[in-house]
Order: C-alpha cells, then structure tokens, then sequence
C-alpha cells in the first residue's frame, strides 16, 4: 500500500503543493504543540428564546489564540485537527471544559442553562466516544440533558450507522441532539427521521435571507419542517432586530448571533449572564 503511495505521489503532483503541504504540516504540529501547553480556549455563545428573550442555552466554540494576539478561526483549524485525528483529544477536552463550566454555572444561579458541543465525525469513528461523552458528565455531575451535542448533516452522511448507533445511545442516557447548519449539507432528509434529534439549527444562511427579501422561503419551510417534526428550532446568526422578528414569527423558538450576544469566554459569560439577571 505505501508503495503505490509513493509511486501515485508524482502523479499528482503540482508546483505549489509542497508549499501547501509544508503549511498544513506545520499548522497540525503547532496545534498539537499549543494544545499540549493549554493554549486553546473555549468560548460560549448565549442562545435566547426568542419570545422571552433571555438566554437559555450556550454553544461552546474553540478558541485558538495566535501570537499576534488574534485567533485563527476554528473555520481554518478544525478541518485540520480533524484530519489529523487531533480532534479526537481536542473534542474530548472540549466536552470537559464544557461540562465543567456548566456546572459552575448551575452552582451560581443559573441552573436552568443547557450547554451545546460540536461533534465531527473522527469523535464517532473513535470508539470510546460514547464513553467518553458519559465520563465528562459524570465527572462534573451535570444532569444529561443538559449536554447538547451538535452535528452537522455531513456527520449524518459519512457514516450513518456508526453515527445512529453512537447517537441513539446517548439519547437513551439523556443528553439532546442538535442538526446544526440544516439545509447547507447534502440533506437526503430521511434521516431526519432514523436520528433521535431534539433541535433543528436553521443556518446563518437562511436567516439572512430575511434583509434581502420579504419572503424568506427557505428559513419558513424549515422552521415548519422542524415544528412538524416535533423539533425545535434554533436561528443561527442572527444579527439584525428584523431577522430576529421575522424568525419570532415564523414560529421559531430561539436564537444564537450577535444580536444578542457573541462568544465570549467564561468570565464575560458571568458578567453577561449576572447583567441580564438584574435587568
Ligand atoms: P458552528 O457550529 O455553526 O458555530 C456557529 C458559528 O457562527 C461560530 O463561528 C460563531 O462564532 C458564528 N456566529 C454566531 N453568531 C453569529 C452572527 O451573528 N454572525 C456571524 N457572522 N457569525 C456568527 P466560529 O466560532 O468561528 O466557529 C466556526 C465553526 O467551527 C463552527 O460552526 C463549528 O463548525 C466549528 N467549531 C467550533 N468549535 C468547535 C469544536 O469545539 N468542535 C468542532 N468539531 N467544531 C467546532
Ligand atoms: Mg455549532
Ligand atoms: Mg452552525
Ligand atoms: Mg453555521
């Protein structure tokens, strides 16, 4: 197998791929370096209901500082740990973080907060993953459902079988399920119905729609495909007071974007959440 590698090599060949591979290589170890020394964060975005509009969930995001005091997007590196099979330490360490400040949040008066994990597909193929899902809420004794992981239709694609059993497992034990960015992957939609899902997330995609046209046709017909579902649903980026509005109406339940708040790391959260709780 190597052989055929090697010999396959040069066929594909082109000028500035060696530039490129030399990139994503020193890319993959430096985050292997700065994972090991703690330097990656997790950050959490405020989800609110849309009627209340008061924060009633959290969507943990990595954060990866760089040395020019900026972050490089999780967009960019997260394909990379996830090739690298990175991701499978980094998602575990996530769930961690993200359990254990949940639970300090339920110990400081905000018992009622839920806190959403992005999964990808190496986490499935791992096969502790499900054990590893269990240990994260059992170390910091947060109620299941109170974890909410989040997959993307991607996820649901690749590797149904592994995905519905893994999925369907850690339904039964409590924790909830979210489809995040609905409508962007190659959706078939009859899996819709295999997977036990608790949250449909309409992507930022669509909720723009609204500012551009009155109709908004896509973000309306999968708000009433997750209401008929018996989902709920959740607007991705919302940015605007109107889209906010607009998605109110179309009977969607809830709301992530800047609007009302942007990812921000735990301490922030505090102070957001405590301002909130005053006003
Ligand atoms: P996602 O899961 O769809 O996360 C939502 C993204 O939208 C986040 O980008 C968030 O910062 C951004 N966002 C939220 N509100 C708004 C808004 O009003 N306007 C705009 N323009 N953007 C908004 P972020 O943090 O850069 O993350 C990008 C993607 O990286 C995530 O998309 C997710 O797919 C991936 N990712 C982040 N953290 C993790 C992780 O811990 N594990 C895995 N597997 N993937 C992750
Ligand atoms: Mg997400
Ligand atoms: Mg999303
Ligand atoms: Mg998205």
């Amino acid at each position: 197998r190597a052989k055929k590698e090697i010999t396959s090599w040069y066929d594909y060949y082109e000028p500035d791929m060696e530039e490129k591979t030399t990139w994503r290589l020193g890319m993959i170890r430096q985050l292997r370096v700065d994972f090991g020394e703690r330097i990656l964060q997790v950050w959490f975005q405020p989800q609110v209901d849309l009627v209340s509009e008061k924060v009633v969930g959290l969507e943990a995001l990595l954060r990866w500082p760089s040395k020019d005091g900026g972050f490089i997007s999780p967009a960019i590196f997260v394909p990379f740990a996830e090739y690298s099979g990175l991701i499978i330490d980094i998602g575990d360490w996530v769930l961690d973080e993200s359990c254990r400040h949940l639970k300090m949040l339920h110990n400081n008066g905000f018992a009622h907060l839920r806190v959403a994990v992005n999964i990808s597909i190496p986490q499935f193929r791992n096969p502790g993953f499900v054990a590893s899902v269990k240990n994260a809420i059992e170390r910091h004794g947060i109620k299941p459902h109170f974890l909410e992981l989040e997959i993307t239709e991607s996820v649901v694609m690749d590797e149904p079988q592994i995905v519905v059993d893994a999925l369907k497992e850690l339904k039964q034990y409590g924790v909830t399920i979210a489809i995040d960015d609905f409508g962007t992957g190659f959706s078939s939609m009859n899996y819709l119905h295999k997977l036990p899902l608790d949250r449909l997330k309409v992507d930022r995609s669509f909720v723009e729609e609204v500012l551009v046209s009155k109709t908004a046709f896509i973000a309306e017909t999968i708000v009433t495909l997750g209401n008929k579902l018996g989902l709920k649903t959740i607007a991705e980026g919302v940015e605007e007071r109107e889209q906010a509005s607009h998605m109110l109406k179309l009977g969607c339940d809830e709301a992530q974007g800047y609007l009302f708040a942007k990812p921000m790391p735990y301490d922030d959260l505090v102070t957001f959440l405590e301002a909130e709780k005053k006003a």
